[in-house]
């Protein structure tokens, strides 16, 4: 790494959750995201208090929880600054707030700062500030560029410019979503100089398959279910994966019944504004997602969702993604009366969630990714070229073996030092 430019990890490397690395240069600081940690009710950041009051800026790359819950706590070592972040990130917040909170208060834990702070934050629209030359100037020596990452509407990636030295970050990333879109920073914006650091997500560790080999497997899953007679219940959150599995189960299994719950549909329609999918969305997702939508039983409460359940087989899609609450819990319960029935999961499943699934019905789970392993990490490195590398949001052991894989492949700038300090 340049002499002059330092990147702390106050979380996030070595681990997955509280994602916090502080970038110094000569003269400036600032800090990428600031999560917390879903472990022993809520494990936050290890911020240094004295650094806080002279970070220049603060960057959110999107509104999951292990990005944004430690965010007020900056109030309090005295931070006065702004979070710059993208608007449909910022219309996010409220409701990751409070899965938050929901969350600390069920392990009987406490929050450590007041709801009413998220409030007491200056927040700044990236989106809304971006010049033609693709840069937005945040103060004389300090500039950055971003675009969409393809985790979630709203998430970017950031390349930052502090004293002309370089900083990328991926945020959470995935080139592989079927509806969002994901770019990459353009080279006019290098102008032929070399990121000094890059720091990737990497939190699948070294596994080595692409989407395509995930999502044939799922849908093979739904159609023995199908035709055995069995419902399928796919837990999924309200903004994320549920709307590329539609799109995937139309196109290559249309026969698939589909239905969803109307929380969900609703928040599909809201994406379709032109505004919202213009920015997020790939350019063929619109007629694509149209085509699924029309075909998508709406379930509006109770009667609907006994309509279904004792009517032909349907693939059913509910929140929450890890069925830790209502309506997906309800129809755990139902469907778990028979074995022929499935409940299929398709992201990070909680304790809690497994304890659900000694009962009847099949339990089975699949990878949806919404992050990056070795091949996505591989093409990012070898596309970006950067000095020194820094990989994040996997544990110490999955990120060692990726290393492991990328030093064979003859990648020598993956650096660890910083990952040892933080799992030290
Ligand atoms: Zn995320
Ligand atoms: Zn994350």
């Amino acid at each position: 790494m340049q002499e002059h430019l330092k990147v702390d990890v106050w979380g996030g490397a070595g681990e997955h959750g509280r994602s916090c690395y502080r970038v110094e240069s000569e003269e400036l600081s600032i800090l990428l995201d600031c999560g917390g940690k879903k472990e022993y009710g809520g494990i936050y950041p290890q911020i240094v208090p004295e650094q806080v009051r002279s970070l220049n800026s603060v960057f959110l790359s999107h509104a999951h929880e292990d990005h944004m819950a430690a965010l007020p706590l900056l109030l309090q070592y005295g931070y006065t600054g702004d979070i710059w972040l993208t608007k449909e990130t910022h219309r996010q917040l409220p409701a990751y707030a409070r899965a938050w909170q929901s969350y600390v208060m069920s392990q009987g834990m406490k929050m450590p700062y007041e709801a009413t702070d998220w409030e007491k934050l200056h927040y700044r629209f990236i989106d809304d500030e971006a010049q033609e030359d693709g840069w937005v100037s945040i103060m004389p020596e300090l500039r950055l560029s971003f675009g969409p990452s393809g985790h979630l509407p709203g998430s970017i990636w950031l390349l930052l410019e502090l004293e002309g030295s370089l900083v990328f970050y991926s945020g959470d990333y995935s080139s592989e979503s079927t509806l969002l879109q994901a770019t990459m920073p353009d080279q006019s914006l290098l102008n032929g100089r070399k990121i000094d650091v890059a720091i990737i997500d990497a939190a699948y560790g070294d596994a080595a398959e692409e989407q395509s080999f995930h999502v044939t497997q799922l849908l093979n899953k739904l159609d023995v279910v199908y035709k055995r007679g069995g419902h399928v219940l796919l837990p999924v959150p309200l903004i994320g994966r549920g709307l590329d599995l539609i799109v995937e189960i139309n196109e290559q299994h249309p026969k698939l019944p589909i239905a969803a719950e109307i929380n969900l549909i609703n928040e599909w329609e809201r994406l379709m504004q032109w505004s919202i999918s213009n920015q997020w969305l790939r350019s063929d997702s619109l007629s694509k997602l149209d085509d699924a939508l029309s075909k998508v039983r709406h379930i509006a409460g109770e009667v609907d969702r006994r309509l279904i359940l004792e009517g032909e087989p349907y693939i059913i899609l509910s929140t929450d993604g890890m069925m830790l609450a209502e309506p997906a819990r309800s129809y755990g319960k139902w469907l778990s009366d028979n074995s022929k029935h499935a409940i299929v999961f398709t992201g990070h499943l909680s304790e809690d969630a497994h304890m659900f699934t000694g009962e009847g019905c099949e339990f089975v789970s699949y990878r949806y990714k919404v992050h990056q392993g070795l091949p996505d990490v591989q093409r990012m490195v070898l596309e970006l070229q950067p000095l020194q590398v820094l990989l994040v949001h996997a544990n110490v052991d999955k990120t060692e073996r990726l290393i492991k894989h990328l030093t064979n492949l003859g990648y020598n700038k993956v650096h660890d030092q910083l990952l040892q300090q933080c799992s030290s």
